[in-house]
Formats: structure tokens, sequence, C-alpha cells
């Protein structure tokens, strides 16, 4: 049997925590304005959602710059990175990563006659687009490439991703998982929409679910070329999957940037905290540009695990090359004291 991925561990975890750390959710979320739209929207939920689905993809258009034929809305990107899977690595071809990395899509692709071809991190825990480039072969279906990369919450060099999607997507399709670059402190220059916009032939995947603390509520899209949007609707429904609650929630949700400002304060002052309590405990840990945090244990991880779960704390662990690590969501400060009590008695 195959390892369980990163979505079947958090799903197998206990539902009552005191810090819940496993699942790189967001607790800021969603925004008083999303939850009143989302209750004043139950009152119409007996109507179907068309008119709402073409709202949100003509608002995310209207942002990024792109027409409303480059999106494709799901509920949640999950859904079309498991589309990007079975478009892109049917009939054995396969699809390169970096290690680690999310492993949702490439987990789907095998499950479906795919090949998984992993490539290591840099010594700085950076993905490794060089050598990612040079796995490209003719069996090659897709290039994944998730930027910041969950688990090491590390980000590539925006100008090298670039050139990277220029060279590479005229080989092979590249996908970039966008799903923490809310948390950047320039998102839209960060972006590689900006490469779709010039042309280049790649997919972006982004979700609510992050910084618009909507993983509940189910929301993502994908930006692409037209021809490739049509690809992904051999196995995605284009928006009537998602409920009139969730469209109307995200549509209020999208507008409020200041609300989103507010939360990315109150998780660079939980992440903070947290490495000061590393610090202070004798430990080191990858620098996180997103809403999670490595660093390497002194113990080993499935025993960390069970302590921190003993005492309520959600958390998890990871072995590479031998090294035990720990991630953890940045959570309230509540939870983050709850992980820091709990640390101090097991470490
Ligand atoms: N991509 C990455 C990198 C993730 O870490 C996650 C969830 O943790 C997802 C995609 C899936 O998110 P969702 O289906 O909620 O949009």
């Amino acid at each position: 049997p195959r390892a369980l991925t990163d979505r079947e561990v958090a799903a197998a975890a206990p539902l009552e925590l005191k810090a819940r750390l496993l699942a790189n959710e967001n607790p800021f979320g969603p925004s008083p304005a999303a939850k009143k739209a989302i209750a004043d929207a139950l009152d119409k939920s007996y109507q179907y959602p068309f008119a709402l689905g073409s709202q949100l993809k003509s608002n995310i258009a209207k942002y990024e710059g792109v027409a409303i034929k480059n999106i494709i809305i799901d509920s949640g990107s999950t859904p079309l990175l498991h589309a990007a899977a079975l478009c892109f690595t049917k009939g054995g071809k396969s699809v390169i990563t970096g290690d680690p990395s999310y492993d949702d899509l490439p987990t789907y692709a095998e499950e479906f006659d795919g090949k998984w071809v992993k490539v290591p991190l840099t010594s700085d825990y950076k993905l490794d687009l060089d050598a990612m480039e040079a796995k490209v072969d003719a069996n090659t279906g897709m290039v994944y490439i998730c930027n910041p990369n969950n688990p090491t919450a590390t980000v590539v060099d925006t100008a090298k991703l670039k050139a990277f999607c220029d060279r590479v997507s005229k080989k092979t399709m590249v996908f970039i998982d966008e799903a923490y670059i809310d948390y950047l402190p320039d998102p839209q220059g960060s972006s590689m929409i900006s490469q779709i916009k010039a042309g280049n032939n790649i997919i972006v995947a982004r979700t609510f679910s992050k910084l618009y603390g909507f993983a509940g509520l189910r929301l993502g899209y994908v930006i692409a070329q037209p021809d490739t949007i049509k690809l992904f609707k051999q196995y995605a429904t284009d928006g009537f999957n998602i409920s009139s609650t969730t469209l109307a929630g995200a549509i209020a949700a999208y507008q409020e940037k200041d609300f989103l400002a507010e939360t990315l304060k109150k998780t660079n002052e939980s992440k903070e905290y947290l490495y000061s309590v590393l610090k202070k405990e004798g430990y080191t840990y990858i620098p996180s540009s997103a809403n999670f945090v490595m660093f390497p244990l002194k113990m080993d991880g499935k025993k960390f695990s069970t302590e921190m779960f003993k005492r309520s704390v959600g958390i998890r662990d990871w072995k590479i090359n031998g090294q035990d690590w720990c991630r953890i969501s940045i959570g309230r400060m509540d939870e983050m004291e709850a992980f820091a009590a709990a640390f101090k008695e097991i470490s």
C-alpha cells in the first residue's frame, strides 16, 4: 500500500483539539462580511447558483487582468489538481515534483497509471528548478511547482521561475500551485499569472482555503490558456458543484483586501511568537513564506506527534533523508501558546 497523503493524514486527526495546527488552515477567517453574505445567500439557496459563479469569475478576471475564458472555478483547488493529473499524466506519462512537496496531485496521478518523478530540494529546502528542468524527457506529462512549497514554506526566485516557465512550457505542461501565494508581500508580483498573460502555456492554481479562511467552504480556481481550460472541462463542471452560499461568501471576501491584510498581520504575529519559542528551546527552523513552519526535531517524529496529540496539540511530522521534522500550521495565539506549553514538556 502507498503512503498516506498530506490530506489523508490530516483527515485522520481528531476533530476536537486545543490547538489544530495540522492542515495549514487559517482560523482568522472567513471575514464577518463573508459570513453575512453566506447567511443572506441562505434565503435564496432554493435557486441554482448560475449567476454567482459568473460574477466571481468576472471579479477574478478583472483583478488579475485576464479574460473569463482563462478561468475555471471548482469546489477547492483539489478537484482541479486531480483533473490536471488526469489530463497530463494519462497513459503512463510522468509528473515531476519537488521532494518533499505537496503530494496530492502526483499521488492521484499514480492511482491512474501516471508516473511520479521526485527531485530533491536544494540544500536550503527550495525547489531545485534546474534539476527539475533537467529531468524533463519524452515521457514527461507535466512539471508540478508548488510555490510557496508545502511542507517547507520556501519560495523560489520570481525571475528564475518566470524564465523556467518560458523555457519548460515549450516542452511540457507546467503547473504552478499558488495555494499560499497570498502570504507573500507582493502576491501579484510573485504570481506566474503574468506568464500566462505573456502567452506561456502554463497553469496557475489558486484557492480560497488559505488566506481567505474558506477551507471548509471549498472554493478554488485555475487560470490558464483557453485551450487548457477546455481540457479541464473533461473532468470539471466549472462551478456547478459549488454551493450558492460558498460563492456568495467568496464574492464578498474577494473584495475585502483590508481583512486579508489584518489576517496576514495576525498570522505573522503568531509566527514570530513560534520562532521565539523554538529559539528559546534551542531549535532551528526553515524561515517561512506561508502559514506554516518546518523545524528539525531531536527525537523520533512519530513519538513527537503522539506526545503532542496526547496534549491536544495537533501537528505533522515528516521524515526527510533520515531527519525527523515537524510542520506546524500557524494558528491563533492561544493555539501557539498551547503548542509552546506542550513543546516545553516534551523537548
Ligand atoms: N495545494 C496545496 C499546496 C495545498 O497545501 C493544499 C491544501 O493544503 C491544496 C492545494 C488543496 O487545497 P484546497 O482543495 O482546499 O483548495
